[in-house]
């Protein structure tokens, strides 16, 4: 008999859920922490949830379900990801929802938001972000009587008779019928990011990854250990920032605008975070804030910056060189490298839009002010803060993990960031990863348990 039936390795909201599922489903199961604490980078995160179909929409008389989020998601991604996969998170979003809430999650009713580029509210807000998620998650296990190890780094998958039988921590196994890996993405490694994930390579010293340290894409190589194939390339969520410091601020006020090299804008600056850096990104990835005297002297704190877009701080960063100041906007453009004339060109013309009261060309509703009181600045403005990544083990529509030959890997599931299945070029939104890491971490959960009562079923020869 294996020690457990079921060993989840990593206690992040895919990790924790799918250990609860599996205990429901009447397995044993042992869950193998890398860190000295549960919660990975579920812990520190929004807890956002995007789902279609939920009692709060209902509540907020909105209609959704889960065929309008499929055909949004498949189209918003252009049809490059697994159809069956994106088709599993929009049929189990809400019922997966409603279980969090059974379980002791809040949602509340003003949580519910539109978010990303949908014109649907689906992205819910739980009240106390995601480490009360993991908190209301991690107390489930207990209940359950879930074993937990911390402080223990899975290194390798055991393998008997091409099926994975448990999981090695140096000298010392334990094993089981199912595995589910859920040790999320790879964000705090360098070179995996360089390899699987090169557009963050073009922010250099800039780039800063919010996630925990134990983001090490170690799923990756255990599930290559086994013969997975990897899905995605180059995929993940990138914010932009003008790089003045690690505050986690992803929103630009109304009162500047953003130009390429050309001079041009190319985006409303207002616009939702979740396509701001993939425009940015478009641009060659180096793009300038551009904003006068007066906007900067009247900037305040706000609900959108505390720490970045305030008087004190813009002449602090252009006193200390990192924002460029220049009396005329030729010269500006000379010091930040933009098209001179181009510059020019596009702020006359959105000088006689704030002027006429509409952004003609990219409808900003918000701030919209005059750029023409010397000295004006110019403050760079990267996609380098790094949430998440994407790029990760295939997986079918039942998180079994996928091998080279294109068939599951017996007794392998997962789940979460450590999967790279789901996500395209364009993040969908709001709660686009912390709800599949739910939805799929619950799933594979219940699917490790049953192949582990089959498995033990089975009288032996
Ligand atoms: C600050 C922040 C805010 C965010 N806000 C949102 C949001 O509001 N909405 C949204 O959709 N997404 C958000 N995200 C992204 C989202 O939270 C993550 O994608 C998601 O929580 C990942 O969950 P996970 O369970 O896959 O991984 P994690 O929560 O990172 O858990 C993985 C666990 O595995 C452990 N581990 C790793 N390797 C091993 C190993 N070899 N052996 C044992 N254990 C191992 C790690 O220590 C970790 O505890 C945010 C992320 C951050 C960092």
């Amino acid at each position: 008999m294996p020690d457990y039936d079921v060993i989840v390795v990593g206690s992040g909201a895919a990790g924790l859920s799918a250990a609860i599922s599996a205990a429901d489903a009447g397995a044993s199961v042992l869950i193998v922490e890398a860190d000295t604490q549960v919660g990975g980078s579920s812990r520190l995160s929004g807890g956002h949830f995007y789902a279609a179909g939920t009692s709060l929409q209902k509540n907020a008389g909105i209609a959704d379900t889960a065929d309008d989020m499929f055909e949004h998601y498949m189209t918003l991604n252009q049809w490059r990801v697994e159809p069956s996969v994106v088709r599993k998170f929009c049929d189990l979003s809400a019922p997966t929802f409603e279980w969090l809430m059974r379980l002791g999650v809040e949602f509340p009713q003003e949580g519910l938001y539109r978010s990303g580029v949908g014109s649907t509210p689906r992205s819910h807000q739980p009240s106390d972000a995601g480490e009360g998620v993991i908190h209301v998650l991690e107390a489930q296990c207990q209940q359950r009587g879930i074993d937990f190890v911390l402080d223990s780094r899975v290194d390798q998958l055991l393998l008997e008779d091409d099926a994975v039988s448990g999981i090695q921590i140096g000298g010392d196994t334990a094993t089981s019928s199912a595995v589910v890996l859920a040790t999320g993405g790879f964000g705090a490694n360098p070179d995996k990011l360089s390899h699987y994930y090169p557009d963050t390579a073009l922010n250099a010293d800039w780039q800063w990854y919010i996630g925990t340290p134990f983001a090490q894409g170690d799923g990756i190589d255990l599930g290559q250990q086994v013969g997975a194939q990897i899905s995605g390339h180059n995929r993940g969520l990138l914010l932009a920032t003008p790089g003045f410091s690690r505050d986690l601020e992803v929103l630009l006020p109304g009162w500047l605008i953003v130009v390429n090299e050309e001079g041009r804008r190319f985006m409303d600056e207002t616009g939702p975070y979740t396509v701001a850096a993939g425009l940015i990104q478009a641009q060659g990835g180096r793009t300038w804030a551009i904003f006068d005297e007066t906007a900067r002297a009247e900037a305040r704190p706000s609900p959108i910056s505390q720490a970045y877009w305030v008087n004190e701080v813009l002449e602090r960063k252009a006193d200390e060189g990192f924002i460029h100041r220049a009396d005329t906007l030729a010269e500006l453009a000379n010091l930040a490298g933009v098209d001179v004339a181009g510059l020019a060109g596009t702020v006359e013309l959105y000088n006689a839009d704030c002027d006429a009261g509409s952004d003609r060309q990219f409808f900003k509703q918000n701030g919209m002010r005059t750029i023409s009181s010397p000295p004006f600045y110019a403050a760079e403005i990267r996609p380098a803060i790094l949430c998440w990544t994407g790029t990760g083990l295939r997986i079918d529509a039942e998180t079994q993990v996928i091998g080279k030959d294109n068939r599951p890997v017996k007794g392998l599931f997962a789940a979460g960031e450590t999967v790279g299945s789901l996500h395209g070029d364009v993040y969908v939104g709001g709660g686009g990863s912390f709800g599949p890491c739910i939805v799929f971490g619950k799933l594979a959960g219940t699917n490790a348990a049953q192949l582990a009562k089959t498995t033990e079923n089975v009288p032996t020869p």
